[in-house]
C-alpha cells in the first residue's frame, strides 16, 4: 500500500516550527509579519526541492503543483494555512499545508502521473491577522473592497505587508478561481472529542454557524438597602438566570451545538445600587441552519420569560451571522474510505471554530478532516499532535486525493 514519507514529514514539520519560534516551543507567523513571510520562502524551496511546480496566486496563495498529463482544465486542491495567531503552536495549518505537500511528493516519488492535477495549497491570512480567511475569500470570491476597511492593520501597514508579496488590493480582488473540482483539508482538531473517544480521524461533516445578539436587560435602579427584595426589578437577576438556564436548555435540545454568554456589563455599576441596565453579548453555533433557526427562537423565548419573571424588559439586536458550511458527501466519502484502506477508526463530527474549507465549500465540494489534539490545546505554544497522528494524517490525505481520482476517472 502507498504510504507517504513519515521522516520527510517530521523533519519539514520541525524545519517549519522554527520559523518564527517562541521561546515556549510554539510559533508567532501571523499573516505577511517578516516570520510568515520566511514560512513562505521556505514552502517555495521545499516545493522546487521536491521537482514540484510552483505558483502563487494575486491572494498570495501558494501552491505546489503536480501536473496531470495533458494538465486538466481542473483540479483537486488540497492544504490549510502557514500564518498563525500571535504565540500560537506550531500544528494549526502548518500540519495541514505539510500533508497536503508530503502528498503530492510521494505520488512523485512513485513516478505517479495524476489523472486531474493536483494542488497543494498555503492560503494567506487564515488566522484573522488582517482579515480572517483572506485567501481562500478571494478564490471564492467573497472578497470585497469593504473588506479592507475592515482591515486589522491600517491602510498603509497593508500596503506594505501585500507589496512584500509583489501583490495588491486589486490582484487580491482578482483572485477568483473557477477551475477547482474538489477541496479537502487536514487540520489538528483543537478540541478533545477525538482523543476522548479514542478515534483516530474526525470526518467533519459541516462547519458551525455563528450567530450573535446584542441583549439588554432593563429593570430599575434603587438604593440597595432600604428597596424591599420583593419589590426590586434587578437587570442582572434576569441576566443570571437567562444564562444558566440558556446552558441547560441547549445542553438538552441542541447538543452538540453551545451557547455562550461573553460579555456582562451592569449599569450604572455600583455597590449600592440595584442594577437598572445590564447588556450581554450572546453567541451560539450549530451545524445546521434550520436548527439555528430553532436555537435563536428557542433563546428569544427564554430571554423574555427571564425578563418577564423579574418584572424586566428586554431588547436584542442580531448582528450578521455566519452561516453552517455542509460538507460535501461524496468528499467525506472519499475521506472514510481512505481512512478505512489505511485502518484508522473515524467518527464523523462538527467543527466548532472556522477554517478556509468553509469558503472553499461554496464553489466546489469540500469536506475537510481532524487528527485529535493532546489535551485539546490550541492557539497557544503547547499545542501538540503526536508523530503518529501527524503521520496518519498525511496518509490519510495522499489516500483520499488517490480515492478522489478514481471518483473522477
Ligand atoms: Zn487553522
Amino acid at each position: 500500500m502507498l504510504r507517504i514519507n513519515e521522516t520527510r514529514l517530521l523533519n519539514d514539520l520541525k524545519e517549519l516550527a522554527r520559523i518564527g519560534a517562541t521561546a515556549d516551543g510554539g510559533v508567532s507567523r501571523p499573516a505577511l509579519t517578516p516570520a510568515d513571510i520566511e514560512s513562505r520562502r521556505w514552502f517555495q524551496a521545499k516545493i522546487a526541492e521536491a521537482g514540484l511546480d510552483y505558483s502563487m496566486d494575486g491572494a498570495g496563495n501558494q501552491s505546489a503543483i503536480l501536473y496531470s498529463d495533458p494538465p486538466s482544465e481542473k483540479r483537486i486542491l488540497a492544504g490549510s494555512h502557514l500564518d498563525s495567531v500571535p504565540n500560537g503552536g506550531r500544528y494549526d495549518g502548518s500540519l495541514g499545508v505539510l500533508v497536503a505537500l508530503e502528498a503530492l511528493r510521494a505520488l512523485k516519488d512513485k513516478g505517479i502521473t495524476p489523472s486531474v492535477t493536483l494542488e497543494a495549497v498555503n492560503f494567506t491570512d487564515e488566522e484573522s491577522a488582517i482579515i480572517g480567511l483572506m485567501g481562500s475569500k478571494a478564490v471564492v470570491g467573497q472578497l470585497t473592497a469593504a473588506d479592507f476597511e475592515r482591515s486589522r492593520v491600517d491602510a498603509d501597514e497593508l500596503t506594505r505587508r501585500f507589496s512584500a508579496l509583489g501583490i495588491t488590493r486589486q490582484s487580491m480582488l482578482a483572485a477568483t478561481r473557477a477551475d477547482v473540482l474538489a477541496w479537502v483539508e487536514l487540520h489538528i482538531e483543537q478540541g478533545t472529542r477525538l482523543e476522548s473517544a479514542g478515534i483516530d480521524i474526525g470526518v467533519v461533516n459541516a462547519i458551525v454557524g455563528i450567530r450573535s445578539i446584542h441583549v439588554a436587560f432593563r429593570g430599575e435602579a434603587a438604593h440597595a438597602g432600604t428597596k424591599p427584595m420583593e419589590l426590586r426589578r434587578d437587570a442582572l437577576w434576569g441576566a443570571a438566570a437567562f444564562v444558566l438556564r440558556a446552558r441547560e436548555f441547549v445542553m438538552e435540545n441542541f447538543s452538540p451545538g453551545v451557547v455562550n454568554v461573553g460579555i456582562i456589563h451592569a449599569k450604572p455599576g455600583a455597590f449600592n445600587i440595584v442594577p437598572a441596565e445590564v447588556y450581554c453579548a450572546l453567541e451560539f453555533r450549530h451545524g445546521a441552519d434550520e436548527e439555528m433557526d430553532e436555537m435563536e427562537a428557542d433563546l428569544i423565548r427564554l430571554l423574555e420569560e427571564c425578563a418577564a419573571e423579574f418584572d424586566l424588559s428586554v431588547t436584542y439586536e442580531e448582528t450578521p451571522p455566519v452561516i453552517p458550511a455542509t460538507m460535501s458527501e461524496s468528499v467525506m466519502r472519499a475521506i472514510e474510505r481512505g481512512a478505512e484502506a489505511l485502518g484508522y477508526s473515524h467518527q464523523r463530527m462538527l467543527s466548532f471554530a472556522g477554517h478556509d474549507t468553509q469558503n472553499l465549500a461554496a464553489i466546489a465540494p469540500a469536506a475537510m478532516y481532524f487528527v485529535p489534539s493532546v489535551g485539546g490545546i490550541s492557539h497557544n505554544p503547547n499545542e501538540f499532535t503526536s508523530d503518529a497522528d501527524c503521520v496518519n494524517g498525511a496518509n490519510l490525505m495522499l489516500h483520499t486525493l488517490l480515492e478522489l481520482l478514481t471518483d473522477l476517472a
